[in-house]
């Protein structure tokens, strides 16, 4: 894995421990050796994620639709800041520039294109570990939601587990390194 795509709020949130472990993501990025790749916004978990990296001399990608550079405020000191139609255009973007994916706390932005990730996985459409970094128990409801839905029999066991969870950046790198993405599709 050479570039990691991640997924987080353009807002901060009420905890500084979101704004401390995403920090601590973009350090543990650099030290892997690893790119950065995200939405290309100056502000919220977004930006702090990019500054960490580029704060160490990383590498960082930033994907903004042209509609948004003002909303979202592009950030212009990335490495590289690519401009984009719209929404659709950046997740398309954001998966095939990056190895692998990572999801911090967020609201509908960060689930929606993370539940896209997944879902390319789970059609083969690409095959690209999908690590959470719950912090603070952030992610434990939407957990207990997916494993509902194996429970009912509404996903299958084997594309649940393509879900890494951890709250600890590094563990989370290294459990993505190391993961075997299913043989299984999803309707075969
Ligand atoms: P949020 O988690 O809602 O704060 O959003 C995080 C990022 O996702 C922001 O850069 C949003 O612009 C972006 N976003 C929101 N909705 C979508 C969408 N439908 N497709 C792609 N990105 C989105």
């Amino acid at each position: 894995m050479k570039r990691i795509g991640v997924f987080c709020g353009s807002s901060e949130g009420s905890s500084p421990l979101y704004s401390e472990m995403a920090i601590q993501l973009g350090k543990v990025l650099f030290q892997h050796e690893m790119e950065l790749v995200y939405g290309g916004a100056d502000l919220g978990l977004m930006k702090r994620v990019a500054e960490a990296v580029l704060g160490l001399g990383g590498h960082v990608i930033g994907v903004i639709p042209k509609f948004l550079i003002e909303k979202e405020i592009a950030h212009w000191g990335l490495t590289e800041l690519i401009m984009v139609r719209d929404m659709h255009e950046r997740k398309l973007k954001i998966a095939e520039l990056s190895d692998g994916f990572i999801a911090l706390p967020g609201g509908f932005g960060t689930l929606d294109e993370s539940f896209e990730m997944l879902t390319w996985n789970q059609l083969r459409l690409h095959q690209k570990p999908f690590g959470i970094l719950n912090i603070d128990g952030f992610f434990d409801h939407l957990i207990a939601f997916i494993d509902r839905m194996v429970n009912d029999r509404l996903l299958r066991s084997e594309h649940r587990d393509m879900i890494l969870v951890s709250d600890n950046p590094n563990e989370l790198l290294v459990k993505m390194k190391q993961v075997n993405m299913p043989s299984q599709e999803k309707w075969i």
